[in-house]
């Protein structure tokens, strides 16, 4: 695919740059650039381009803005000791948008040429990927929206592709802290034949009545179940989970509703490879419930791209909780911590994971 490139810009000075990537946070500050590749049933893809950052201009009618018919990824470049810049399974992303976009009706957009886009952006805004020291990289958000500007509702005829970029912090600053859960009974974010295996916005408005119902009742993340039988642990609002048994197995949920993290799967490898049995499979409420009563359960963390693993502590829902589990372990360490120095170059790349930019 051809991209061009306009004459390089920068919106900040090297200072204010430097004083950006001290402290990024998350989704504050964006690069000098951003990637556009439009989409005809005509052209297919074409018109791949990187101008200067800045803000869209698009007719009331765009159809996105209506009919919410848009995809999109998160994924990271991370800087090693020696400078060099690198994407953590790239392909992994592209093919999940690939998924993504089938049950949106959105166009397919090749996978090497989502992983030629992401890096022909970072390669262009290389001065805003962070310092290897710390946990700090720059995230990357591709994403794929109806811009045809038509009010009927069918699959859009114009469709944009665009990447941006962002700085992000060290996701556990003051240490580590688990998170709380808050069960949501009343509100669920798939149903069988939804949309709830892609990444797509409307999957995200959906979660924020009920990621406000756990701020409400004091927990930091919410847990959703399966739509079918409400009975079944899916996700939480932006993480995967995994349930270590005293026994050393490892179980994460599958539902066929589940959005299916990079994380997470790139953890069902590693975990197999440490000699623990992994099993994808439904996974009650009540096995949770009673497995931290008794023990049987003796760790529970949460994964995705941002956090990489967190620990989960206390369960909370109208009328009861379940304690953080007591049994001491630390696997959710010792995996975080293989996959944190696979990704910033500290320990060899046995699965062959990193993408050089
Ligand atoms: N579930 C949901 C709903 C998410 O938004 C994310 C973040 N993309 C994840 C799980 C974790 O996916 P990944 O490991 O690819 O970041």
């Amino acid at each position: 695919m051809e991209i061009s490139t306009t004459p390089s810009t920068t919106t900040v000075d090297d200072a204010r740059l430097a004083e950006i990537l001290e402290n990024p946070g998350f989704g504050n500050h964006f690069t000098d650039h951003m990637l556009t590749i439009e989409w005809t049933p005509d052209a297919g893809w074409h018109g791949g381009r990187i101008e200067p950052y800045g803000p869209l201009s698009l007719d009331p009618a765009t159809a996105v803005l209506h009919y919410a018919q848009e995809t999109f990824e998160g994924m990271k470049a991370y800087r090693h000791e020696d400078g060099s810049i690198w994407s953590f399974r790239p392909e992994e992303n592209a093919a999940r948008m690939v998924r993504s976009s089938h049950r949106l009706a959105l166009p397919v957009l090749p996978v090497d040429d989502f992983v030629q886009a992401v890096d022909a952006l970072v390669a262009v805004d290389q001065r805003w990927v962070p310092d290897a020291a710390g946990e700090k990289s720059l995230y990357l958000r591709p994403f794929m929206f109806a811009s045809e500007a038509f009010l009927g509702v069918r699959p859009a005829q114009h469709v944009t592709f665009m990447v941006i970029a962002s700085p992000a912090g060290a996701y556990f600053k003051g240490g580590v802290k688990p998170v709380s859960l808050w069960l949501t009974e009343e509100y669920t974010r798939a149903g069988r034949g939804g949309m709830g295996a892609a990444k797509t916005g409307g999957n995200y408005a959906s979660s924020l009545v009920a990621q406000q119902e756990a701020s409400l009742h004091g927990c930091d993340q919410v847990v959703f179940l399966d739509g079918q039988e409400g009975k079944y642990v899916e996700e939480l609002g932006g993480m995967n989970m995994y349930f270590v048994h005293a026994d050393g197995h490892i179980v994460t949920p599958e539902t066929g509703t589940i959005l299916e993290g990079i994380t997470r799967a790139s953890i069902i490898e590693l975990a197999g490879k440490m000699g623990h049995q992994v099993e994808e499979r439904k996974f009650s409420i009540d096995e949770w419930r009673e497995g931290v009563a008794s023990g049987e359960i003796t760790e529970i963390f949460a994964c995705g791209t941002a956090a990489v693993i967190t620990p989960v502590g206390e369960l909370k829902w109208d009328g009861g909780s379940v304690p953080t589990p007591d049994g001491g372990g630390d696997l959710w360490r010792r995996i975080r911590q293989q996959l944190v120095d696979v990704q910033f170059g500290r320990a060899e790349d046995t699965f062959g994971w990193m993408h050089r930019i």
